[in-house]
């Protein structure tokens, strides 16, 4: 919807709308947001709304501090109420804002807009990019008095039907009231472990899917509350049974048409679509650490679980961390199966943006794609493949990041800078605690 404030305040009211909450993403990915009443809704649709940005994460210096909130009315929806003791205070809608600063122009720390200068690039090219995304992630019991647990709410597996999926009623709730907003949903399934879920999104031009993850986390997360129970993202939460991806499915359209398709093509694909598969390899290990930014996250990407490991493309087999569906026409399109939930989606979507228009700019030709499962491979048979590894943990994900131009580039040299210091002080933080598995392996023995 295209409304100007004015029909929009009207709507507001119309729909008896009482809060207003005006979000944004800081650059770790946490959804933040200020909650206005209705005598402030005039001002907030005026984008006049400050908050202290050196109260956020990463974003700015004390002596710089207010900022503004400029929101973007095509991001307009009305929250679905969750719980009864919500609805007695009133109905509350949301709106995702652009920061910026105080005279107007965008934050360069704003990871939306990180985005949206890749989206810029690629239209200067005469490109859009769509992205559909298939967030998975858990649902865990609470202990009685509220604490998250990893024990699983079902035993359930891939595709199973209810009885055995108890979490089949709530993730149809969840899909319910993602409905209700507006989200266009295309599936909603068991995945293989014990209470781990999927829920995919249509296909939509990536900022518009950015600010739809954002907001699908936190539905799932509040849908569960209500059940008693605890929907996480963590990546890996228990070890030795499938971890949670967020694979992304890319394409690009030029002037309405998709532009990776091609008939005559091998595999069915454009040169285009070469040069991009070829620059989202080309940068994989560089991009990993924003698509995989926890220390947990590398306890996904090993063998064995559907997850990558390698750096290879293929029409086929899911070991590799691009895969190109069947599907050509409208609907040629590489799936990116790295990324997981815990990404910030603002900057996973410009990195990999930035990626694959390195491709088409620099003319990349990607290795030939792979059709055998890359983990029966031997290391020989890998070096001559060109199969590379991703990196293996977050550590090396950061030097990886540091040496890569075009990423850094991408996301600028504040959200670089701040991104960076955040994680090498979390790999710091990890690697100076003293965990169970050494305490179990060793104390007695040595
Ligand atoms: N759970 C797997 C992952 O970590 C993906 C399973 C699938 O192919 O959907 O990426
Ligand atoms: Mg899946
Ligand atoms: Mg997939």
């Amino acid at each position: 919807s295209n409304l100007t404030p004015a029909e929009l305040l009207k709507r507001l009211e119309q729909e008896d709308v009482h809060f207003l909450r005006l979000q944004f993403t800081d650059i770790l990915g946490t959804t933040k947001n200020v909650e206005v009443p209705r005598s402030q809704f005039q001002k907030a649709l005026n984008g006049d709304v400050t908050f202290d940005g050196s109260a956020v994460e990463g974003f700015t210096r004390v002596e710089e501090s207010d900022m503004l909130l400029s929101p973007d009315l095509r991001t307009f929806l009305i929250y679905p109420q969750f719980s009864r003791e919500e609805g007695e205070r009133g109905r509350v809608a949301r709106l995702i804002c652009d920061v910026t600063l105080p005279d107007g122009t965008p934050f360069e720390g704003d990871p939306r807009q990180v985005l949206r200068r890749q989206v810029l690039r690629a239209r200067n090219l005469g490109f859009e990019m769509f992205v559909g995304t298939e967030p998975e992630f858990f649902l865990f019991e609470r202990t009685t008095d509220g604490r998250g647990t990893t024990v699983t709410h079902d035993k359930a597996g891939y595709f199973d039907l209810a009885p055995i999926d108890k979490g089949e009623r709530i993730r149809r709730e969840i899909v319910n009231k993602l409905l209700h907003m507006g989200f266009d949903i295309e599936a909603a399934h068991h995945e293989v472990a014990p209470g781990q879920h999927e829920i995919d999104f249509r296909y939509a031009p990536a900022l518009e899917t950015a600010d739809r993850i954002a907001t699908f986390k936190f539905v799932v997360k509040r849908v569960a509350l209500e059940y008693g129970l605890l929907a996480s993202f963590l990546p890996k939460p228990i070890a030795g049974i499938s971890g949670s991806g967020m694979h992304c499915h890319l394409s690009l359209f030029k002037d309405g048409v998709n532009a990776f398709a091609d008939s005559s093509g091998e595999h069915g694909l454009s040169p285009t679509a070469m040069q991009f598969i070829a620059g989202l390899l080309e940068h994989a290990g560089g991009m990993t650490a924003i698509t995989n930014p926890l220390v947990n996250s590398y306890k996904r990407l090993v063998p064995g679980f559907e997850a990558p490991v390698n750096v290879a493309w293929s029409t086929s087999n899911r070991s590799a961390l691009i895969r190109i569906p069947a599907k050509r026409g409208a609907s040629t399109r590489a799936e990116v199966r790295m990324p997981d939930p815990s990404c910030n989606p603002y900057l996973a979507l410009a990195v990999m943006l930035a990626a694959g228009l390195d491709g088409i700019e620099q003319d990349m030709e990607p290795a030939p794609a792979i059709q055998r499962n890359i983990f029966k491979m031997t290391v020989r048979e890998k070096r001559h493949h060109r199969v590379r590894e991703l990196p293996t943990d977050l550590r090396e994900a950061l030097e990886e990041l540091a040496k890569d131009d075009v990423i850094a580039g991408a996301l600028g040299d504040h959200v670089m800078t701040h991104f960076v210091a955040a994680k090498r002080s979390e790999w710091q933080d990890y690697n100076s605690t003293i965990h169970a598995w050494e305490l179990d392996r060793y104390l007695d023995l040595i």
